[in-house]
């Protein structure tokens, strides 16, 4: 059986149940999508999940039930029913949409991906989504999700976001005129349910006979994505010298990371371990020091492991601070002193 027969065999079968969606069978029997409602719930879809949506798109389909409703709605009460969704612009766009429709068509959609693209804030993927589901024409719509199958079911090496032409002309591959509403939410189904990001369900994918990812191993592996520079590493030693209730700090170069900060006196910080003898050697004071643990911090550009020394003793050219102000440090000397004074305190 072919990849497409298998997927629709097994959508005929599976296909979630969506408040805006007409399933395959009511289809076949000659019911078509609402255009509006196909529309809206794609808009709402873009940054969010089907049951985050769902109330909204139910709540707006009350309110507004067709796209006239919609059109002659104010601002303000478009605004705030979206309220949650997030992406106001979308909201604005919305509107200027569904005005479009009511004064320019009449109230009607445009039945042909083109014509859809014509309308403010329709963008292309909204306009393939929208012609295939409502108008049952053979779109190609390609979302996140059928980048994820296509690039599982081929293979492909190549990473994302370059991929993303190969990756729509692979889905193009397989858009025919039969059935293309359907095809379009088979494979959204798929990669919804199924072919999930982290943990996809191979044992139940209806096309894993056809799936090259599956069959090499680690189908999770795809899509490839360029791998992010790796954060480097530096290690450094901070002190924590304590003189009855007060600790020694010191106030960072103006200039660098953290300039002009007050902060735990410390060694340089760099990619290589710090021996006991290079500690005791860059330590502020001559004094009993004893380890008493790390601590990691993430900074934007490096990541950091600062070995805590601590004594109790006297060092020049230090600022001495009660312990009730150490909140005032910055995070990483924060983090630092608190660990370094936990069993103190
Ligand atoms: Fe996705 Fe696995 Fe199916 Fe391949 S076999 S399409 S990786 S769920």
């Amino acid at each position: 059986m072919s990849l497409r027969a298998r997927l629709l065999a097994w959508y005929d079968e599976n296909a979630r149940d969506l408040p805006w969606r007409v399933g395959p069978a009511a289809r076949a029997a000659g019911l078509r999508a609402d255009p509006y409602r196909v529309w809206l719930s794609e808009v709402m879809l873009q940054q969010t999940t089907v049951p985050h949506a769902t109330p909204y798109f139910l709540k707006f389909t009350a309110r507004w039930p067709t796209v006239t409703d919609l059109a002659s709605a104010a601002d303000e009460d478009v605004m705030a029913a979206w309220a949650g969704l997030g992406y106001y612009a979308r909201a604005r766009n919305l509107l200027a949409c569904a005005r479009a429709v009511a004064n320019e068509h009449g109230g009607v959609f445009p039945d042909t991906e083109e014509g859809l693209r014509s309308l403010p804030g329709l963008g292309p993927y909204t306009a393939a989504a929208v012609a295939a589901i409502a108008f049952d024409r053979a779109a190609n719509v390609v979302d996140g999700n059928v980048e994820r199958v296509m690039a599982r079911l081929f293979a492909v090496e190549q990473p994302l976001p370059d991929a993303k032409p190969e990756l729509k002309r692979l889905a193009a591959a397989l858009v025919a005129d039969d059935r293309p509403g359907d095809w379009a939410q088979a494979l959204m189904d798929l990669g919804a349910t199924v072919c999930r990001p982290k943990a996809p369900l191979c044992d139940r994918c209806p096309v894993s006979a056809h799936c090259a990812a599956q069959a090499a191993g680690a189908p999770e592996t795809y899509p490839r994505k360029i791998a992010k520079a790796a954060r480097p590493h530096r290690r450094g030693v901070a002190y924590i010298l304590t003189r009855g209730e007060a600790v020694a700090l010191v106030r960072r170069p103006p200039k660098g990371l953290l300039g002009g900060m007050l902060a735990l006196p410390t060694s340089d910080w760099r990619p290589e371990p710090w021996s006991d003898a290079e500690a005791l050697a860059a330590a502020p004071a001559q004094a009993p020091w004893r380890s008493v643990g790390v601590v990691e911090h993430v900074f934007t550009h490096f990541s950091l492991t600062l070995r805590l020394l601590r004594a109790e003793g006297d060092a020049e050219g230090v600022i001495w601070s009660p312990r009730r102000d150490l909140d005032a440090l910055p995070s990483v000397f924060l983090k630092a002193a608190r660990a370094g004074l936990a069993n103190l305190l």
